[in-house]
């Protein structure tokens, strides 16, 4: 189990294969399993950040999720060879889960874009079983105002479904935030925090087309559909100077 650290944080040194092969054994072995997928800026505020920082040491998997983490690990001299991101390691999840009849569970987003992606994703893997669905805008941990009727709620229903998978698309942070939280309390098996990616398989949000994800370049082209996220995005080049001043640090 080889982990890498950058700025402090810890990534598991897998690719995309050895990571689908970790999060269907836990699913197997009936294990809790719990995957975070850290882009750059989520590092750096990990770096800033104890709360996060522990979040993301509680996980089972912390997978690279992004060009930048990959460039940060060539510059510390741990080269990780690939970029697992959340979409992609959802998609091989849900291709594992059409396969062996799993079952899954996704929460998210607007009214009607976890039910929407489910129907989606229904007719792509027909024998995928939906455990359940729900909209990602309650009152709760997630937006600061813990144990809120709301949220108690959405924790029942979570846990009735016991799904193999459960998907929580909150937005970083809040998602994996609100997955440590209540960890314990949920029934299921796999919780992993996958951002917008029920945005794109409800259809609303496209990806990037496959040029800019060969080339490591999504960011670019989410930049072009949405330049609010200019600031967001400047935590890259923040990022990498921070590795290569760490780097040059004596120990
Ligand atoms: N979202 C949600 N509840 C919230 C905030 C966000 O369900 O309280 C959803 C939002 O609708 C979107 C997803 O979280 O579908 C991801 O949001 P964003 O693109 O901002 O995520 P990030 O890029 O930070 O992972």
């Amino acid at each position: 189990m080889q982990k890498i650290q950058i700025l402090g944080v810890p990534i598991d040194k897998v690719d995309m294969k050895e990571a689908v092969k970790r999060a269907t054994d836990a699913i197997e072995h009936n294990k809790k399993y719990f995957i975070v997928t850290p882009n750059s800026e989520i590092v750096v505020e990990a770096n800033k950040n104890k709360e996060l920082l522990n979040i993301i040491k509680s996980a089972d998997l912390v997978v690279p999720d992004g060009i930048g983490i990959v460039i940060g690990s060539k510059i510390i001299g741990q080269p990780l060879s690939e970029r697992v991101t959340g979409i992609d390691l959802m998609e091989q999840l849900l291709i594992y889960a059409n396969q062996n009849s799993k079952s899954i569970y996704l929460i998210g987003g607007r009214e009607g874009i976890a039910f929407d992606a489910a129907l989606n994703i229904k007719k792509k893997y027909p024998n995928i079983k939906i455990a359940g669905t729900h909209h990602g805008y309650f009152r709760g941990i997630h937006t600061g105002k813990p144990g809120h009727r709301e949220e108690e709620e959405v924790i029942e229903h979570i846990t009735k479904a016991d799904a193999d998978m459960v998907f929580v698309a909150l937005g970083a942070l809040k998602q994996e935030k609100f997955i440590s939280a209540y960890l314990q309390r949920l029934s299921g098996r796999l919780f992993m925090g996958v951002g917008g990616s029920l945005d794109v398989y409800s259809g609303i949000v496209q990806r990037a087309p496959q040029i800019y994800q060969n080339l490591g370049i999504e960011w670019l082209y989410r930049l072009i559909k949405e330049p609010f996220r200019i600031k967001r995005m400047m935590s890259l080049p923040v990022f990498l100077i921070n590795v290569i001043i760490k780097k040059e640090k004596p120990m």
